[in-house]
């Protein structure tokens, strides 16, 4: 069944209008090929919110998110904007605003090596090469960071607090993920330490077995976690945990799945409204050159036709197409190894290239 949708379109500063470029011409050759209509609708944010429209986050801008269906980013920030106050400053001043006002709670970032990019990847060559692909999904609007803060002169304090509700809400995206991949949650928390995570443990447990039976639950410490990931990434499918925990396991995961260039990521509030953005930033040292890998917004693009839109043969067709691009040898400078089977490209090549494979 073909679909319209209204789609916001913050590509940001940095390289994210190159790979945002590379997106839209993918999410053309989707919409000619499955017959849907996507109505993009692009607006000023971050850095090149701050230069057009006095601001990071833009009111226009906030008004175009909020007549969409979702968000499609690209990136923020860049030494330009460094010299201005903390929450003026592009990633402050516009992702986290954005995050609040929508209330996305939900942060997921695939990790997943493709085939034939083991080489990138800083784990052992037989772990890289055996592959994985898992979904760590995070709370993004509780605890540590969100909680009370202060100091005196002598102490400093931060509050981790998290409700039943913020627990059961994150609980169900992952085990609701799960039922559409390998059916695995693995719920990470520090129950030998912390209330928080007594609680955690005790509200992942009723969810489970209240409403996802079928699904295969385990727990594990997040000291015990972060060393797991990097043994055996494949007995992982969907890991959830709180925020600071889940700050540090999904930098950790991207590490070692290889270029940051590959990865995308979803943040999602409760009604299903998702914004989409690579997991990696601006670049500014590679901007204006041509040669940023474009995969990490095809994917965010793929991740919002999936986790918003419900159309998982589409998202499978732009997974398949940099599949076999990647398998035909094309690379970006940040996943080219140097072997001659490989030949170097740039972001246009590249997005061009895996375009056609969906056309
Ligand atoms: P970064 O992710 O921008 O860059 C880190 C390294 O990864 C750089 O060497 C860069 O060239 C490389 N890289 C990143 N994306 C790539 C791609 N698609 N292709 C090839 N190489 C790629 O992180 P940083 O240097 O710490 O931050 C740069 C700016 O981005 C800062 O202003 C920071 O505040 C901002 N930032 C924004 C976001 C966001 O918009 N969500 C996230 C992180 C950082």
């Amino acid at each position: 069944m073909s679909i319209t949708k209204n789609i916001a379109i913050l590509e940001g500063d940095g390289i994210g209008p190159e790979v945002m470029e590379e997106a839209i011409r993918v999410m053309n050759a989707i919409e000619k090929k499955f017959g849907h209509r996507f109505m993009c609708t692009s607006a000023w944010v971050g850095g090149a919110g701050i230069d057009n429209a006095g601001k990071a986050l833009p009111e226009e801008t906030l008004k175009i998110c909020e007549q969409s269906d979702a968000i499609l980013f690209g990136s923020v920030g860049g030494p330009k904007w460094e010299p201005l106050p903390p929450n003026e400053q592009p990633e402050r001043g516009a992702l986290l605003p954005l995050r609040k006002h929508f209330g996305l709670f939900a942060n997921l970032r695939p990790a997943r090596i493709f085939k034939g990019l083991s080489h990138a990847s800083p784990l052992k060559c037989r772990i890289a090469k055996a592959g994985f692909d898992f979904l760590v999904i995070r709370e993004l609007t509780g605890g540590i960071y969100f909680g009370e803060k202060g100091s005196d002169e002598n102490s400093a304090w931060d509050i981790m607090k998290y409700t039943v509700p913020e627990i059961e809400r994150i609980a169900r995206v992952a085990f609701e993920s799960a039922k559409k991949r390998k059916g695995k949650v693995t719920s990470v928390d520090k129950a030998n330490v912390l209330q928080t995570s007594i609680l955690w443990r005790k509200t992942v447990e009723r969810i489970h077995a209240q409403e996802f039976p079928e699904i295969t639950l385990e727990h594990l410490y997040i000291d015990n976690a972060s060393m797991q990931i990097l043994t055996r990434p494949a007995d992982f499918d969907v890991i959830v945990t709180e925020n600071m925990f889940g700050d540090i396991l999904s930098d950790e995961s991207a590490q070692i799945s290889g270029s940051i260039g590959m990865l995308a990521s979803a943040s999602l509030s409760e009604s299903g409204f998702g914004m989409y953005e690579p997991s990696g930033g601006s670049a500014p040292d590679i901007a204006g050159k041509g040669i940023a890998n474009p995969i990490a917004q095809i994917l965010s693009l793929a991740m919002m036709l999936k986790y918003s839109f419900g159309l998982l043969e589409e998202h499978e067709a732009i997974n398949d197409a940099i599949q076999q691009v990647l398998d035909e040898g094309y690379r970006t400078g940040d996943i080219f190894s140097g072997s001659e089977e490989e030949k170097r490209i740039g972001t246009k090549e590249m997005g061009m290239r895996i375009t056609k494979k969906i056309v």
